[in-house]
This record gives structure tokens, sequence and C-alpha cells, in this order.
């Protein structure tokens, strides 16, 4: 369980993230909607621990990003407690940022070769069967330059899956991508989510898509959560009027 309790995130004097709190169940796919600069991109980067809290704790079945126990006793975490964390998340971006100078076969086993310890062959078993879970079986030694955006986005989530995560967050993976390749991604997704018990957190603007795979969708607004429910009432009969506006704006 993904617990965020009064969470608060300021840039300076501008408070991104008020007293925010939430809980994502193991297993859950839950998509974050709402207006640019509501503070979606900010809960998927504190998660990841690339920013901190200014208040509030993040815990992950009940161990917390920001603290560790000492001596029975919270004290501030350290680096190694950090990516111990890190470990059980992947996060795949609106950029993918693969090694450009590595086989797609190298970028998905680097990780697993070299932060858990696996053999190579045991690292290129895992890829070769995540290769073939994203559809790209036949792309092993291309290089990604040599791929669409689609494609390298398949081997972008091929490489987070390949630490198998407890957790998956997704940052608009589809927004830098091509309209006629969002739907290949859109289904790789699908079924992971479908097939694994991996909890995903997902920002997106692919409506269609977070109404035929989310549990849940949480409408944020001004780094508050002003609506939290189940697909088929968020999107048909919203309580909120900034939802029905949002909806609306973006439908
Ligand atoms: P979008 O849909 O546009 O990505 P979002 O809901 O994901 O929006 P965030 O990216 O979380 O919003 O940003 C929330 C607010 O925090 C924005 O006003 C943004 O300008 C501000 N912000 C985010 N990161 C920083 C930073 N590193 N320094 C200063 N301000 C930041």
């Amino acid at each position: 369980t993904i617990t965020f309790d009064a969470v608060t995130k300021r840039f300076g004097a501008h408070v991104v993230l008020d007293e925010l709190s939430f809980t994502v169940d193991p297993g859950e796919f839950v998509t974050l909607i709402g207006p640019s600069g509501s503070g979606k991109t900010t809960i998927l980067r504190l998660l990841m621990t690339l920013e901190k809290v200014d208040g509030g704790t993040i815990s992950i079945d009940g161990e917390y990003l920001s603290h560790m126990e000492r001596g029975g006793k919270l004290v501030p975490a350290d680096e190694k407690h950090l990516s111990r964390v890190r470990r059980r998340i992947g996060m795949v971006f609106q950029q993918f940022n693969l090694f450009p100078n590595m086989s797609v076969l190298r970028n998905i086993t680097e990780a697993p070769t070299r932060v858990l310890g696996l053999s190579k062959g045991e690292a290129e078993a895992r890829a070769v069967d995540l290769l073939d879970m994203v559809g790209l079986s036949d792309k092993a030694s291309a290089h990604p330059t040599q791929l669409s955006g689609g494609q390298q986005q398949r081997v972008a989530i091929a490489r987070a899956l390949a630490m198998r995560p407890d957790v998956l967050l997704l940052d608009e993976v589809t927004s830098a991508l091509d309209p006629e390749l969002v739907a290949g991604v859109l289904s790789v997704l699908k079924e992971i989510a479908s097939t694994t018990d991996i909890t995903m957190l997902c920002v997106t603007h692919e409506m269609q898509f977070a109404r035929d795979v989310s549990d849940r969708v949480m409408m944020f607004d001004s780094g508050r959560v002003i609506e939290d429910a189940v697909p088929e009432k968020l999107f048909t009969s919203p309580e909120h009027d900034r939802t029905k506006e949002f909806l609306s704006a973006v439908l």
C-alpha cells in the first residue's frame, strides 16, 4: 500500500501539494488527472525520491521514503535506504531516456546486472521474455535510434519491468508519440495491468485509456484531490464542477 499522509510540497513560496493524503492498494491501477500544474508529476517524483517532502510522510507497505527506523526512532533516510526504496519502484517518462549507445537488450539488462547482481544469462533471459511481452522480440540487437518512438517507449517499459518493481509510475508516456504509435504503447500497459500484480500510478491525457484500465481515477486541482472515484462514476457523473469543466475541455 502506498500512503501519502498530509504531504506538503513547496517550490519557494508556491505550495504545489497541500497536506495531500491518499492511499493506493497493492495491484491497483490509479490514474491521476487534472489541469496542468496541479501537482501530478510532483507526486510521481516524490515517490521516486527525486524530490523531498516539506511536510507529512510517504510510505510504501509501512516503509517510509524520507525516513528510516533506527533504534526505535524515525530518522532522516540515508542514501542506502533511499536506493533500497527506489529499487521497488519503476518509472517511465514522457521522454524514453534509453541509453543511445547500447543495444535494446543491453538497455534492459544493464540495471538488473549492475543493481540486482543478476548474471548476464539471467538478465538476458528476463529481457527476452519482456521483449516478447512488449512485442519487440526481433529488436533485441537494434539500437534505440533505429526504433520508432512507440518502440522505444515499449523498450523503456520493458526496462522498468526488468527490475521487477512493486510499483510502476507512468508519466504521460504517450505524450511525445505520433498519434499512430499511441495505441501500441497503451495496449502493452493494459496487458501489464491485467496480467501482473504491479501497482500502477499513471498520469495521462488519454481519457479513453484511463477509463478502460483504471481501477480508480483521482482528479487533482491546486495540489488537492477534489474527486476520487471509479472511472465509470468520474467520467459519466462527476460530482465536482471543476471535474466537469476539466473533462469537458479534454474529452
Ligand atoms: P502537467 O500536466 O503540466 O505536467 P502537473 O500537474 O504534473 O502538470 P507538476 O509538474 O507536478 O504539475 O507541477 C506543479 C507545479 O509545481 C507547477 O506550477 C510547476 O511549475 C511547479 N514546479 C514543479 N517542479 C518545480 C521545480 N523543480 N521548481 C519550481 N517549481 C516547480
